[in-house]
């Protein structure tokens, strides 16, 4: 990004993530010399920054690189190329504590363990609090994600789904992280206690000035949780924005199809989801010029350039947009 895309973003939070031109190519296969014979190209050049004390809303249709964002955001991974930094206090720094909240609950907690030990499984991992304290850390965040502190010998089976992400919760809260991640946190769940765990996020967030990055295939889910949305196409931002903004006025063509796929009468909001308005194509060999071009309905000349995401046209606040026909 520019120094005025920079300095274009909401300012009475400070910046606390920035990533330049990030990418992730994974090795496909291996030819007789070792050397991989293709490369998945997951991400493609990701410029984004992060506030302290917001939700950024992530969505796009599945392989677009959510999930290769998130574990790149954990440390799971590194950049193939480019810049991620955190800043704590003007000052740069290599990594942090990132925690994550998965989709299913069911497979995302150790069933062999008792929740004290589920909920400090992060505290346990960094060292950074002594054994004996544990099961008191534990109780307290569990109190404040609504599980009782009777029940701490218990094991993950033995709670509902909705429990069960709470008792996720709280293992993501357990070590004070800067960011939780939060992967298709209520999908997994039943209507009812959807909003509960929305609603538990949020006032989490309130009380601790938590900074979400909200991945999610639900609209509606983004449209209650987010102050900004993300939309990934390819590996790419290809819009970035407030989320009244891109979710009431999307700008690019591909924001619009995938809007476009949520049926929006007839339908409980609950229920309305994204679906893929086409297939993702391959990310083995990228395509030239702008990514979605192929597909777009608005396709026309100069779209086989590179498209960069610049502000967009006509715009009040800091949009983005990837698309030269919307851009100013
Ligand atoms: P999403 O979470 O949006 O569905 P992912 O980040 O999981 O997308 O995947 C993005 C792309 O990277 C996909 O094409 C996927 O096949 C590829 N990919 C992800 N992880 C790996 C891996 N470990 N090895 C090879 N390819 C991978
Ligand atoms: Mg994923």
């Amino acid at each position: 990004m520019t120094r005025a895309a920079l300095e274009s973003l909401p300012d009475e939070h400070p910046v606390i993530l920035g990533l330049e031109d990030v990418r992730v190519h994974y090795p496909m296969g291996k030819d007789w010399l070792g050397r991989p014979k293709a490369l998945a190209h997951a991400l493609n050049g990701i410029d984004l920054q992060v506030r302290a004390g917001e939700t950024l809303g992530v969505v796009g249709e599945s392989g677009c690189g959510k999930s290769t964002l998130a574990q790149l955001l954990m440390g799971l991974i590194k950049p193939t190329s480019g810049k991620l930094e955190w800043i704590y206090n003007n000052a740069k720094e290599r990594s942090s504590n990132v925690q994550i909240v998965f989709q299913d609950p069911q497979s995302s907690l150790d069933p062999r363990l008792p929740v004290w030990k589920v909920i400090t499984e992060p505290l346990f991992v960094q060292r950074s609090a002594p054994r004996r304290d544990m099961r008191d850390i534990a109780a307290k965040v569990a109190s404040q994600v609504g599980i009782r502190t009777e029940y701490m010998d218990r094991f993950p089976h033995q709670f509902s789904g909705g429990q069960r992400q709470r008792i996720a919760i709280a293992r993501a809260l357990s070590s004070n992280p800067d960011i939780i991640v939060l992967d298709e946190p209520t999908s997994a769940l039943d209507i009812s206690v959807q909003a509960q765990i929305l609603n538990l996020l949020a006032e989490l967030q309130r009380s601790r000035d938590l900074t979400y990055i909200l991945i999610s295939h639900n609209v509606s889910v983004v449209r209650h949780m987010a102050d900004r949305v993300a939309v990934m196409y390819l590996g790419q931002i290809v819009e970035l924005g407030s989320a009244a903004e891109v979710l009431e006025r999307p700008r690019h063509p591909y924001t619009q199809l995938l809007l476009e796929a949520v049926p929006r009468l007839g339908v409980a909001v609950d229920d309305a989801q994204v679906s893929a308005p086409t297939e993702l194509p391959g990310n083995r060999n990228l395509p030239t010029g702008c990514f979605f071009r192929d597909r777009c309905p608005k396709a026309t000349v100069g779209c086989d350039k590179p498209q960069a995401l610049l502000p967009a046209r006509g715009a009040a606040g800091a949009e983005w947009v990837r698309c030269h026909l919307q851009s100013v």
